[in-house]
């Protein structure tokens, strides 16, 4: 293996799920649905199949796709996006960072995280060659600590690559964050990469993109996709907007990476992105009753539960249990109780800060919710 990647083993969300098959234990780690993607969506790829939307799609995205991001994205943000120079898509969110990092980045160019971050950004970060830095966001209510975010921008920083609703810990960045992470951006010229696939999963406040502050559109690459809000991770459609500028990078990685993404599921997402604001509102309630059923059951089985505002993630402190960090606790959870979590140490530079941590997700069916929780109350 090259060098760049030397250091990255098998993700930790294939790890933990083989783990799960090989025991028989209940997965609620690697953060997919254990139910099936709306019907009416299912439906519209079925048809771009039948009706021979099946040859490559314009590299940046069906024309009708492209315009369903813009519209959605201005109803969210209340920013007119141009649909054909803003906006591309790319084979899940996972591309459009990968696009977004290639495409922008210089080796040496500095980049700055929020640690616990998802995995995928240090391994891209680490192809491009870029030099990273970290700020760890703490518990219980991992806000930012604004004077160390700072003392980390230097005049090599290009971009600060963020992400809310925040994968693990469930923090949503607060306004005030927010226009403090811009005002030192804007001071600086750094540019913001956001990712916001759980945008729609928001229980406790509203979310807000960065990329609607003053003077940030024109800086912000946005990232977003259908998996979670249409809860079909497999069919991995995503995109990137930015102002012609940035885009003009994204879609120069994005043309030889991948060159294009699937054609019928496109026609199919842009199905999915025309629906009315009740689907959104009919999957907020779901999860929340979900999140009901595991908080309520982890607090109950011993855990210190940390609150979580947004995404499908809960963080826990496992330490109660007496094990000596997150890696030994989740192996001790899938062989003796027969319950799968992700240990967070990978997520962080320096594998200690994380030690304590265990993130449980609820995108499961209640039944599967309740026996992982009625398991952890009986063995733990
Ligand atoms: N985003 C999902 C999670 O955080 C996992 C995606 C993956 O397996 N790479 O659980």
């Amino acid at each position: 293996v090259a060098k760049r990647l030397e250091k990255f083993k098998t993700t930790i969300f294939t790890q933990m799920s083989m783990l799960a098959i090989k025991h028989g234990a209940i997965n609620l780690g690697q953060g997919f649905p254990n139910f099936d993607g709306p019907e009416f969506v299912k439906e519209a790829a079925i048809q771009a199949i039948k009706d021979g939307k099946n040859q490559y799609a314009r590299g940046y995205g069906v024309p009708d796709l492209n315009s369903a991001i813009a519209a959605r994205f201005e109803k969210d943000t209340g920013i007119r996006v141009n649909a054909e120079k803003e906006v591309t898509v790319t084979s899940g969110c996972t591309e459009a960072i990968a696009a977004t990092i290639l495409g922008l980045i210089n080796p040496g160019d500095e980049v700055i995280l929020f640690a616990p971050f998802y995995d995928s950004y240090e391994a891209t970060l680490s192809m491009a060659g870029a030099k990273i830095k970290s700020v760890t966001l703490r518990p219980p209510d991992f806000s930012v600590p604004l004077d160390e975010l700072k003392s980390l921008v230097s005049k090599n920083t290009r971009a600060i690559l963020m992400n809310t609703p925040h994968n693990p810990t469930g923090k949503m960045f607060t306004r005030e964050e927010l226009n403090a992470i811009a005002s030192l951006c804007i001071e600086n010229d750094v540019l913001v990469f956001s990712d916001e696939v759980y945008d729609k999963l928001a229980f406790e406040m509203d979310h807000i993109s960065i990329a609607s502050l003053p003077g940030m559109f024109e800086r912000t690459v946005t990232m977003n996709s259908l998996g979670k809000t249409f809860s079909l991770t497999g069919w991995k459609i995503g995109w990137a907007i930015a102002p012609p500028h940035l885009t003009w990078g994204v879609r120069q990685a994005h043309s030889y990476l991948t060159f294009a993404t699937s054609t019928p599921m496109q026609y199919a997402a842009s199905t999915a992105l025309s629906c009315p604001d009740s689907y959104y509102e009919e999957l907020k309630r779901d999860y929340m009753a979900k999140k009901a059923i595991l908080v309520d059951g982890l607090k109950a089985a011993g855990f210190i539960v940390y609150p979580s505002s947004g995404t499908y993630f809960v963080m826990v402190d496992h330490t109660p249990f007496g094990l000596e960090n997150d890696v030994a606790f989740c192996e001790y959870l899938i062989k003796e109780v027969g319950v799968v979590a992700i240990p967070t140490s990978v997520f962080y530079l320096n594998p200690e800060e994380g030690k304590n941590l265990v993130r449980f997700t609820f995108c499961k069916d209640e039944e599967t919710l309740r026996s992982a929780v009625e398991r952890m109350r009986e063995k733990l």
